[in-house]
């Protein structure tokens, strides 16, 4: 299945908005998969490391509603989809009250990482890490500096969003620093494997698959899940839902993380993206996956 959907590869685009993103090689497609029974399967090019980008934003919700609770962190960001691109600032002025719609958008993200406890970025940053070493088992997880970095010097839209929402009172404390810690977690570098396991936990309802330790509450797992099928896939989230109908984050790097309750978690990584930002190869591989074993949650 995998060599069948390489050959998309070539009808999308690698991200290059981050100029360290638009190094890598298009043609690259894997997929890793973990039962929770713990068994995994992988094909294709699983060994490629590459940054999370959006897909920390789950990670980074389910850590701010452990820290602040609900009610704080639906302060400062809905719950409504948007028809909208990722990046956009358009809904920020015209949306009453006026702050971001969901924590799966860039404003609503960088909103919700504003949340983090910790004294300093690098301790929000060191407890975010922790989580995602916790999540997936794997303690070797780091941030990849280059591409944060490269962020970092780029990241003019983002900035835009983050002067528009301290204006209005949704951001608190220092817009470099929340940005700062943003732009790392955007960074932080996984393979298809830790996707998958970390996609296993949210499917075994926020519990580790092999000790039975549950690493987030019941309801922050639930409510991860249901901002990735309503969110997740950006501005083809109802096309997803409908043509895959599995929980799933997808990233401009090329990443999804995918979640099929109570079965399994997935990891991809695609780097070729469609218009919307989506893996091109990456979002039918996973169409098949879901049609051959009937995965839709639908
Ligand atoms: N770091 C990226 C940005 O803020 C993440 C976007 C994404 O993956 O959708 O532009």
């Amino acid at each position: 299945m995998v060599e069948e959907h390489q050959m998309l590869c070539c009808e999308g685009e690698v991200a290059d908005y981050i100029p360290e993103l638009g190094k890598v090689d298009p043609s690259l497609l894997g997929v890793s998969v973990c039962t929770l029974d713990g068994e995994v399967v992988e094909a294709g090019d699983t060994s490629r490391p590459f940054t999370m980008q959006s897909i920390s934003k789950v990670l980074a919700l389910a850590l701010a509603l452990m820290d602040r609770g609900e009610d704080v962190v639906f302060d400062v960001v809905g719950m409504e989809p948007t028809g909208d691109p990722f990046n956009s600032i358009i809904k920020l002025e015209t949306m009453n009250p006026r702050k971001p719609l969901n924590p799966m958008i860039n404003a609503g993200a960088i909103a919700v990482t504003s949340l983090i406890n910790g004294q300093t970025v690098n301790d929000k940053l060191g407890r975010l890490l922790q989580f995602v070493h916790e999540l997936s088992g794997n303690t070797k997880i780091s941030v990849n500096e280059k591409v944060a970095r490269s962020e970092h010097e780029t990241a003019h839209l983002n900035r835009a969003l983050a002067h528009f929402m301290k204006e209005d009172g949704v951001l608190t404390g220092s817009i470099e620093d929340i940005l700062a810690l943003y732009f790392q977690q955007c960074g932080i570098e996984v393979t298809c494997l830790d996707l998958a396991r970390i996609g296993a936990v949210l499917a075994n309802e926020g519990k580790d698959i092999a000790s039975g330790r549950q690493m987030m509450p019941v309801h922050v797992a639930r409510i991860c899940k249901t901002f990735m099928v309503t969110c997740g896939m950006y501005n083809a989230s109802g096309e997803f839902a409908i043509h895959v109908g599995i929980p799933a984050k997808s990233g401009v790097s090329g990443g999804i993380l995918g979640a099929v309750p109570f079965q399994l978690g997935i990891g991809v990584f695609g780097p070729s993206l469609d218009e919307k930002g989506n893996s091109v190869g990456g979002v039918s591989l996973l169409e098949s996956i879901s049609k051959r074993w009937d995965f839709s949650i639908f």
